[in-house]
């Protein structure tokens, strides 16, 4: 059995100070304070750290688009993204929600799950799909009923969930922000496809008309919504829909990165503003937020620290990253939180982030990681508990 002690933990539901937390196994089996340690236990000592759940990144791009690639591609981008989510782990982010998914990403889920791949995240797989032409390149489809066939596909394929696009975006030089992707008749069809097979969708847009679209479909999460106003910030919290603006995106530490190109920077510098106001007209008003980066490993502790500047309170931006983000997925079940019958997928970071936030910015002050009770992660005295 391991058993950290002397710490202050986040469970994603509360503090708790000078905590303990019991792992047998993969598993959290206590986190009563007053329980007796067993004899041979292995002590992780967190005095003066926080120990916090594993991070959830909502909207990463693990593998390129995968429209655009062949077999081969498909192996060299599954390959590839196996050193993208042990980078992930090694940042204490423990399931990784992977966007621009297919089909062929569910092998490499099924090898992590099987615990052949133990230096990894965990994956989930959202399938892409989109109106041909449109912003992304997943599987193409038009009309209500290719785009149902679609879904179909893709679910009985393996997916855990759908992403699709319903504006344009940063990417591409001949795209408007506020572009229309898919029409209010193909989205519905594909929502209700997606719901009656009880997962969810998420979906990119940036302004109208096309997030208006995409909130009044009945979609699940909005992505990014660098453009959105009051009226549609009062929409998505009626329509209790959640919303993940990936302010990493329009970040200083992305604009300002000289390997982007001139056009998509200066759209982003652009926005920047506009979209950390609504952030944090959204917070005050209570619309659900989640946390995604559109960024690789790492990028999370930017998210965070973004979100905080908006104005959102470091603990809710830690909740939004942990529990919000496992309530999303459907897996709060397994993880999230720091709670009895929960895997033990969690960090301890140096310090306090509540009382400063920046710790979390370098990863040397990630000093410990565990997932499913193994220590894959550790920096100074932690050293001694890794398992690898
Ligand atoms: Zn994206």
């Amino acid at each position: 059995m391991k058993v950290i002690i002397n710490a202050r933990i986040i469970t994603g539901k509360e503090l708790i100070e000078n905590g303990k937390i019991f792992i047998e196994k993969d598993k959290i089996i206590s986190t009563n304070k007053n329980k007796k340690i067993p004899q041979g236990s292995e002590i992780i000592d967190a005095k003066g750290n926080t120990v916090l759940p594993g991070f959830i990144e909502g909207h990463t791009h693990l593998t390129s688009f995968p429209g655009l690639l062949d077999f081969k591609g498909h192996i060299y981008q599954n390959l590839k993204g196996v050193d993208k989510l042990q980078k992930f782990l090694y940042w204490g982010t423990t399931t990784v929600a992977n966007v621009g998914g297919c089909s062929e990403n569910v092998i490499l889920k099924k090898l992590i799950d099987e615990g052949n791949l133990k230096f990894c995240s965990k994956l989930l797989v959202g399938g892409m799909m989109n109106p041909t032409g449109g912003h992304i390149r997943g599987k193409n489809a038009d009309g209500p009923w290719e785009v149902r066939k679609v879904v179909r596909e893709l679910i009985s394929e393996g997916v855990d969930f759908i992403k699709t696009s319903a504006t344009g975006g940063f990417m591409w030089a001949h795209e408007g922000l506020g572009n229309r992707d898919y029409t209010y008749e193909e989205l519905s069809a594909l929502v209700d496809e997606v719901h009656s097979k009880g997962k969810i969708v998420c979906v990119h847009a940036h302004a109208n008309p096309g997030l208006e679209i995409a909130i009044e479909s009945g979609c699940d999460v909005i992505l990014h919504g660098v453009l959105i106003d009051e009226k549609g910030l009062e929409k998505i919290k009626k329509k209790g829909v959640y919303y993940m603006p990936t302010l990493h995106i329009t970040s200083e530490k992305v604009y300002k990165n000289s390997s982007i190109p001139e056009f998509m920077r200066e759209k982003m510098k652009k926005v920047n503003p506009h979209h950390r106001k609504s952030v944090g007209i959204a917070y005050k008003m209570g619309v659900k937020i989640a946390i995604g980066t559109d960024g690789g490993p790492g990028d999370i502790m930017n998210e965070i620290y973004e979100l905080v500047k908006s104005g959102i309170k470091p603990i809710d931006a830690i909740i939004f990253a942990t529990k919000v983000n496992s309530e999303i997925f459907g897996i709060s079940d397994k993880v999230g939180t720091i709670e009895v019958g929960k895997k033990a997928d969690l960090l301890i970071v140096k310090g306090d982030p509540l009382k400063n936030i920046d710790v979390l910015l370098d990863n040397k002050n990630i000093l410990l990681v565990m997932k499913d009770g193994e220590v894959f992660k550790a920096e100074t005295d932690y050293k001694i508990h890794l398992n690898i």
